[in-house]
């Protein structure tokens, strides 16, 4: 359980704007007087900044606070596959500076990790930004993650990684916290913290990439599970007869993923049903999705039959958890979510021909607002959230609540 202190920061860290005692005393319960000791504590330590902007409702301003964006430096990192991203973050997680580099995961835990710190190193110093102003770590990977340890547990498509303490790699280079979790997890959180969320507290954040996942927000918190696996929708049966790496049938990645879309697109190009893939596949070798996506815009009849038949699986899946848990917001991300309208109507119809009306009444469905910053910006959130949680519970000398 949060102290009341900490609970008063995470109020004022959510709200978006500049909050008043009065607001503050509303949203926790708590008396007025007792409020003021909070925010007394809080400004103390400079976590917090007061302002004398608000509206008032007759007499004197009352004055606001919002966090200290300035408190200090998250540093975020968002590893994909065949990507890494670095960036520095404020305390209200907009990015200062970043840094993306090609790695290759297959390479295992050592190689990649000091690879990643070496990226961080540069950007720190071409910033100058010292090691005391970095008061936490977050980082997200592509596969399950016991959250608890911030180990990897078997993740399918980074061989060598099973069990590695990523935490320990970290806690060798820095003296603040490092907290990891699975990126669609972080993507999420991003979205809903910093996106365009229409004030939403139930919402589904869905990567469509190579292959597809999504990330659970409900009631205003990201839901990991029981064992932190949550939101993987991408082996839902749909049917199909691909086989997917997994070793099962039907799987939705097999069928509506990146990976999918250009496999098909090149069985197609081959059995002479596009004339453009087939020039693609002459001159280049193999279909990538950029490929496809310049195939949409030339009208080429078999990419946008592919793209429509992607947006179509994920939308009769969607719609299945639409029913089961109702949010009011899906936002789709990922490589894929580029391909733009066409995608997304295909996603819409789906869902809204499948979905009981209750479900649909006021569910949007929207391409992601931060596209591929979700991941670094959701890591700094996760790991301010951890931050506060954990200087209550341990009293971090570095962030003393
Ligand atoms: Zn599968």
């Amino acid at each position: 359980v949060l102290s009341m202190t900490a609970q008063v920061l995470q109020i004022i860290r959510r709200a978006g704007s500049p909050l008043s005692k009065a607001e503050i005393a509303t949203q926790t319960g708590i008396s007025l007087s007792a409020v003021s000791d909070h925010i007394e504590r809080l400004l103390v330590q400079n976590i917090i900044v007061a302002s004398n902007i608000g509206v008032s409702s007759g007499g004197r301003k009352p004055k606001q606070y919002s966090l200290n964006a300035g408190f200090g430096c998250i540093l975020s990192v968002e590893m994909g596959t065949a990507h890494a991203q670095v960036a520095l973050t404020d305390f209200d997680c907009r990015i200062l500076f970043m840094k993306t580099s090609s790695i290759r995961i297959d390479e295992g835990p050592e190689a990649v990790l000091n690879h990643i710190y070496t990226m961080v190193k540069q950007l720190m110093e071409d910033n100058g930004i010292e090691k005391v102003s970095v008061k936490g770590i977050g980082m997200g990977i592509p596969g399950p993650v016991e959250f608890s340890t911030g180990r990897p547990i078997s993740p399918p498509i980074m061989p060598g990684w099973d069990g590695y303490p990523i935490k320990s790699f970290w806690s060798a280079f820095f003296e603040c916290p490092c907290y990891v979790d699975n990126d669609v997890n972080n993507m999420a959180l991003g979205e809903y913290s910093k996106g365009l969320s229409f004030g939403t507290n139930n919402m589904i954040y869905v990567k469509v990439g190579t292959g597809i996942g999504s990330g659970l927000i409900y009631d205003g918190r990201l839901y990991r599970g029981a064992t932190g696996g949550a939101g993987d929708i991408g082996h839902f049966d749909v049917g199909s007869p691909v086989m997917c790496w997994c070793g099962n049938k039907g799987c939705l990645e097999a069928a509506a993923g990146g990976k999918a879309i250009v496999t098909k697109a090149q069985e197609m190009a081959l059995a002479g049903k596009s004339e453009y893939l087939l020039q693609i596949v002459q001159e280049k070798g193999t279909v990538g999705v950029e490929h496809i996506e310049a195939g949409l815009l030339r009208l080429d009849p078999v990419s946008i039959e592919l793209v429509r038949e992607s947006g179509s699986a994920i939308g009769r899946v969607l719609a299945a958890i639409v029913n089961f848990s109702n949010p009011s917001l899906i936002s789709i991300g990922g490589r894929v979510s580029e391909f733009g309208d066409l995608f997304l109507a295909a996603i819409r119809q789906s869902v809204y021909h499948r979905s009981l009306p209750l479900a649909t009444r006021n569910l949007v469905i929207n391409k992601s607002v931060l596209g591929s910053s979700a991941g670094v910006i959701g890591g700094a959130f996760m790991t301010i959230d951890q931050l506060i949680i954990q200087a209550t519970d341990e009293k971090v000398e570095t962030f003393p609540i």
